[in-house]
């Protein structure tokens, strides 16, 4: 998603497999071979015996095979006893192919590395790595590099080596500011191999060569949670690539011209807005109204995040930005992800804008994917007439048919959930020129303000960080499967007092017709289970216009319980809805869960939500799911939320992290490495005015073509 796509030219095509895979992984010039970097190791270069190993540890032993048999009891699977003169042990395979099963016949000698367990029967491995014993043991451990299907381990190892025997690694840091020691950290700590006491200052062609071939006597721990000093090296100089291009847009930014859009004073579009809302805003929204306000009112662009939790109500912060810009006589764009969410976000700013525009001869015009020709031909014509002074709408809004006669805000919604090129082709088209227009991004995957606000050098943050009052908070249930039946009673209760409920099926990715199946089913039983209830189904593959018919109907009250797949999770907003039930809420992300919670507790109605979760095959919950579901019933916070999310997925799911666009970072993490960072915030600036060929090359280097996307 990140990577842009250029067409597949005849010399692509003639690319292998695992070069195919290179390049989604980006990894073209030798400097992104040498920088892509191990995200764990495996200790191969020695043996343990079984008799001096201890439990839960991960080992490689080498042993005879005594015993193989496949069973069927409890289910089919491989037992195969081992003996390595010290002691037994037992490998169990529930997956394995004949050849595998021939590799480990009786009387072989095998080489088995995996986690040992150790209970009552003696020692046991499930599903470990094996190969006939023999050949050379390795001298440094084992890397293992983040991967993708098409390329295996040892391919990936062989050119990462040749990248970095290849690239230019001479050092781009000028000494004025050396790298701050890394903070100690807290674990056992090995005398023999501790690199705390006064860690070594690495080269980058040291740090990279000591982390694609670490030594064996190295703590693995130290490797592992990146504390390691050649590891802070490579943080260090990540977080000044991204310094370095965030203070370079910004200086590009100031020299940009916008529109100066003054709030006119009392008695003026936003304050009429304010009088005819039915709720004064909070201290938090007042506070980020004025910040918005200020930069509006600049003729240099402004370029401000806006983040605030599920319900914070940032929606009425946009209307009041798009109130001042549209005072100012100029166009304001609304952009959000979802059809769903454009009809919500254009009713409700009709509801509070249309009467204080008609007045002013100005129009609200939306834009969307399913629109009918001839509507869309007349949106398009009060956009590019000027008479529509706000523009709602889908990325239809980004297309290029449409044009502005003088746009001079935009505003993203849910900006995490635009691709990073939607977004880039945001702006691209928004700028006209000689000048260039206001920029609001609104999300609600929060990181901490302090964090954000020295991590985007280019970017201004406003935080709402309190939520409307009157709100209760919601009551979260972790519930088994097997106890539906109680959650129907509860429903039954909540739409006795004339509450509303939303039913959500997860999304099962390896099949939409499994996925519908299950929404569709638990549509049928939820119907026969509440005679003389409206029961509705919502889910990805309707067609736009019967989503937004059942949409409607929920949204009015006339539907009491709405079934769907998680097309209502971003933004949706039916303040009587009480009670969210979530199946399968093993199955979803953290802060998936956090956002869909979001949709209850809006109104002044007692709330809950219901985590439904089932086993596989009776067996137990992992301990990962087990982990989220924990933290979605010890809090309600979101900056709590998206710090445990972190926790619990930890630096090795980069790639993912990636792809959400939430940070861009491979190697640092904002939450242990707040001292690289201030550190990268207080070089960058310096080296960009002393030492503009340094930094132009350390940017090239880490960034290469991706500048742009870091920007976005
Ligand atoms: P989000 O930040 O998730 O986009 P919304 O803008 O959808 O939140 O607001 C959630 C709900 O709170 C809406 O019904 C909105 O009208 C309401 N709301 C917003 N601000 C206030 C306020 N200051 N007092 C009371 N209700 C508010
Ligand atoms: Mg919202």
């Amino acid at each position: 998603m990140a990577q842009p796509q250029a067409p597949a030219s005849a010399k692509e095509q003639a690319l292998t497999a695992p070069q195919k895979a290179l390049r989604k992984l980006n990894l073209v010039r030798s400097i992104d071979l040498a920088l892509h970097l191990p995200l764990r190791y495996e200790d191969e270069t020695r043996i343990t015996r079984l008799r001096d190993a201890r439990d839960g540890h991960t080992v490689q032993i080498e042993a005879q095979v005594t015993h193989s048999e496949v069973t069927f009891r409890p289910r089919r699977q491989l037992l195969v006893t081992v003996d390595d003169g010290s002691d037994t042990c037992l490998l169990r395979f529930f997956n394995f192919y004949p050849s595998q099963q021939k590799t480990l016949s009786e009387g072989a000698r095998i080489r088995v590395r995996g986690e040992l367990r150790g209970g009552f029967a003696g020692w046991h491995m499930l599903h470990p790595a094996f190969r006939l014993a023999g050949g050379e043991l390795p001298q440094a451990l084992t890397p293992i590099y983040p991967t993708v299907a098409g390329l295996p381990q040892p391919y990936l190892r062989r050119v990462v080596l040749a990248g970095l025997a290849r690239a230019d690694l001479s050092e781009t840091l000028p000494d004025f500011l050396p790298l701050p020691h890394a903070e100690p950290k807290e674990r056992e700590q090995d005398p023999f191999t501790s690199q705390i006491a006064d860690p070594p200052r690495y080269s980058l062609l040291e740090a990279l060569s000591f982390l694609h071939q670490p030594t064996p006597d190295v703590s693995l721990a130290a490797l592992e949670d990146r504390s390691h000093p050649a590891w802070q090296r490579l943080k260090a100089e990540e977080l000044l690539a991204q310094q370095l291009s965030q203070f370079q847009s910004r200086r590009e930014r100031d020299a940009l011209r916008a529109p100066v859009l003054q709030a006119q004073g009392a008695g003026g579009l936003p304050d009429q807005l304010l009088a005819a809302l039915p709720f004064g805003l909070t201290a938090a929204q007042q506070r980020v109204c004025r910040e918005i306000a200020r930069n509006l009112a600049q003729p240099i662009p402004m370029h401000r995040l806006l983040q605030g939790d599920v319900g914070s109500g940032k929606t009425v912060v946009a209307a009041l930005a798009a109130a001042i810009c549209i005072e100012a006589g100029h166009q304001c764009a609304l952009m959000v992800p979802t059809e769903i969410l454009a009809e919500q976000h254009f009713r409700k700013l009709i509801g509070w804008l249309e009467p204080l525009l008609a007045p002013r001869g100005t129009r609200i015009a939306w834009l969307t994917g399913s629109q009918k020709k001839k509507e869309r031909t007349t949106m398009l014509a009060l956009i590019e007439s000027g008479e529509a002074g706000l523009v709602v709408g889908t990325h239809a809004v980004i297309q290029d048919s449409v044009v502005f006669k003088n746009l001079a805000l935009a505003i993203i919604d849910e900006q995490h959930r635009f691709g990073v090129q939607q977004r880039l082709a945001l702006r691209e088209k928004m700028r006209a020129p000689g000048h260039e227009p206001h920029l609001l991004m609104m999300t609600a995957t929060p990181i901490p303000r302090t964090l954000a606000m020295s991590y985007y050098a280019d970017l201004d943050v406003s935080t709402i960080d309190e939520l409307p009052p009157g709100r209760t908070p919601i009551v979260t249930k972790l519930v088994s499967n097997e106890r539906r039946d109680e959650v129907v009673a509860r429903i039954r209760t909540q739409l006795a007092q004339g509450r509303q409920v939303y039913w959500v099926c997860p999304l099962i990715e390896e099949s939409e017709t499994l996925d519908l199946t299950n929404a569709t089913e638990t549509h049928a039983a939820l119907s026969s289970a509440l005679p003389g209830q409206m029961v509705g189904l919502l889910h990805s593959r309707m067609p736009p216009a019967e989503k937004k018919a059942v949409m409607s109907l929920f949204v009015s009250g006339h539907m009491q319980v709405l079934v769907s797949t998680t097309v209502i999770e971003v933004g949706v907003d039916v303040p009587n809805a009480s009670l969210m039930v979530i199946e399968h809420a093993e199955r979803f992300g953290l802060s998936q869960l956090h956002q869909l919670r979001g949709r209850v507790g809006r109104g002044a109605a007692a709330s809950a939500c219901i985590l439904l979760f089932g086993t596989p095959e009776g067996g137990r919950l992992g301990d990962v799911a087990k982990a989220r579901l924990k933290a979605m019933v010890e809090t309600q916070d979101g900056f709590e939320i998206a710090r445990r999310d972190l926790d619990i997925r930890g630096p090795g799911e980069f790639l993912g992290a990636r792809q959400s666009g939430a940070a861009l970072l491979r190697f640092a993490d904002l939450s242990t490495d707040a001292a690289l960072l201030d550190w990268a915030k207080a070089l960058a600036p310096r080296m960009l005015d002393e030492h503009p060929e340094l930094a132009q090359r350390h940017l090239d280097r880490w960034l290469g073509g991706r500048a742009e996307y870091l920007k976005a």
